[in-house]
């Protein structure tokens, strides 16, 4: 309540906006992920690591726009880029040379020759389950339980489930995310749990002697909506063994890791090759951007138009600039020696402070991204994740994240994110203010 309180009289600011903007914006925000009780806090700008509310509170921002912004607020290469683009015309739904170079790029980094885009998260991976279907002619998909994929209806499938829902791993429920998502889309998307290949592959066998082999798995390599849960030794490459023996495609939403925890994002970390990949969030540097990388064989069916993969934004050139200044002068080999060394640090310092408090919980890292859980057991996919995260300790580390000057995305499922002009000061901050809780928490 004393946390509360003191987020409250700091921001009085957004208080006045949010009263305001409830009367014209449907719960005051542009989007149901920015509700935040009792008021979103307003933002001004933005400036390396650090962000500025309308009160005037500064903060070292761990939350980075969900983690698109791994560059750092307005980092001078992309500011450059996107300045002289603007000047040069903003939109032409026409190819630029900017789109062949990040092609190229993209190529070299996750090993995948073939490269379209869209602008957003959820747009790829849409277009990724519709090249998957529209190739192998099959209709059901197999997810990973408590993943979010973005907000189309494919995938708005079992994710948040109530703890009661959740089902057995041989046959886990398919449920909607919230209302208007129909039910024969819903039975179409057939979720799995987490780190456990055998469930997986029973899964899909099962699936084939109904005569349903699904078109795809979609996953997340490393999962990053349940705060971060990586996957076990082995895990992916069981996964890529089976998905291959079955001729299933294997598509990897590297949205969240993709750009984040290595050049070539998880697919480079794990040394695990998907047919498909999916990136958005860090790769436009802030602007509404969105890729698929696949195999030459699967995007054929693209390039005879059998499957469309159409868009009016679809390699906007104010992306592609953000997108190429990040790639070339930004995402550098040296950018991803600082992430790794600072998300080491800071994972490091925040398992310390839980083990000199004996507050039940451990860190998981991966470069820039991480989070603590808050646990009595590990957690290592969603029906874990429901039974033994507290509830409560993220939230209120949220509020003493907020009142000490740090910028957390809010809800225990997020986690965060470093980004390249992140320093030590900021670190320092995020375990001063862990420490401050736990002690109080304590007594
Ligand atoms: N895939 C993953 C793994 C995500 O985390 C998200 C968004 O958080 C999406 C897809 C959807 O991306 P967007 O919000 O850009 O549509």
């Amino acid at each position: 309540a004393r946390e509360s309180a003191r987020l409250d009289v700091r921001t009085r600011g957004s208080e006045a906006l949010h009263a305001r903007a409830v009367r014209s914006m449907t719960s005051g925000v542009p989007s149901s992920y920015q509700v935040r009780d009792p008021w979103p806090i307003y933002l001004t700008r933005g400036l390396g690591s650090k962000v500025w509310d309308v009160d005037g509170n500064e903060y070292s921002d761990f939350h980075n726009g969900f983690g698109s912004m791994v560059q750092g607020h307005a980092h001078p290469a992309i500011v450059r880029a996107v300045t002289e683009r603007v000047a040069l015309g903003t939109h032409f739904a026409m190819p630029t040379e900017d789109c062949v170079v990040v092609s190229e790029e993209l190529a070299r980094r996750f090993g995948l020759p073939q490269w379209r885009y869209v602008n957003s998260g959820s747009e790829a991976t849409m277009d990724a389950i519709r090249i998957a279907r529209g190739v192998t002619g099959r209709d059901t998909i197999v997810k990973i339980f408590g993943s979010y994929h973005g907000h189309h209806d494919y995938v708005m499938v079992s994710i948040g489930t109530p703890y009661d829902d959740i089902g057995p791993a041989e046959n886990m429920n398919s449920l909607g995310y919230g209302a208007g998502i129909p039910r024969v889309v819903v039975d179409l998307t057939v979720p799995v749990p987490f780190n456990d290949a055998p469930a997986m592959e029973r899964r899909i066998a099962a699936l084939a002697a109904e005569g349903r082999l699904p078109a795809c798995v979609i996953m997340e390599p490393a999962m990053m909506n349940l705060g971060v849960v990586l996957p076990e030794p082995g895990y992916l490459a069981a996964v890529r063994e089976i998905t291959s023996r079955y001729g299933v495609i294997l598509i990897f939403d590297e949205v969240k890791t993709g750009l984040c925890v290595a050049a070539g994002g998880a697919t480079e970390r794990f040394g695990v090759r998907p047919d498909l990949v999916t990136l958005a969030k860090a790769l436009g540097g802030g602007l509404p951007s969105g890729a698929i990388g696949a195999t030459a064989e699967l995007m054929e069916a693209v390039a005879s138009d059998r499957v469309k993969q159409v868009g009016t934004y679809n390699g906007n050139p104010l992306t592609m600039a953000a997108a190429r200044a990040s790639l070339f002068e930004v995402l550098t080999p040296d950018a991803y020696t600082h992430l790794d060394r600072l998300g080491g640090r800071l994972t490091a310092g925040c398992d310390e402070i839980l083990t000199r408090h004996g507050i039940p919980g451990y860190t998981v890292g991966i470069s820039s991204k991480g989070c603590v859980h808050f646990t009595d057991a590990p957690i290592r996919d969603y029906t874990s994740f429901m039974a033994h995260q507290n509830a409560e300790l993220p939230e209120l580390a949220w509020l003493y994240n907020a009142n000490r000057n740090v910028l957390m995305a809010p809800g225990r499922e997020e986690e965060w994110t470093l980004s390249v002009q992140h320093t030590d000061a900021d670190v320092d901050r995020y375990l001063d203010s862990l420490d401050q809780m736990a002690r109080d928490l304590v007594g």
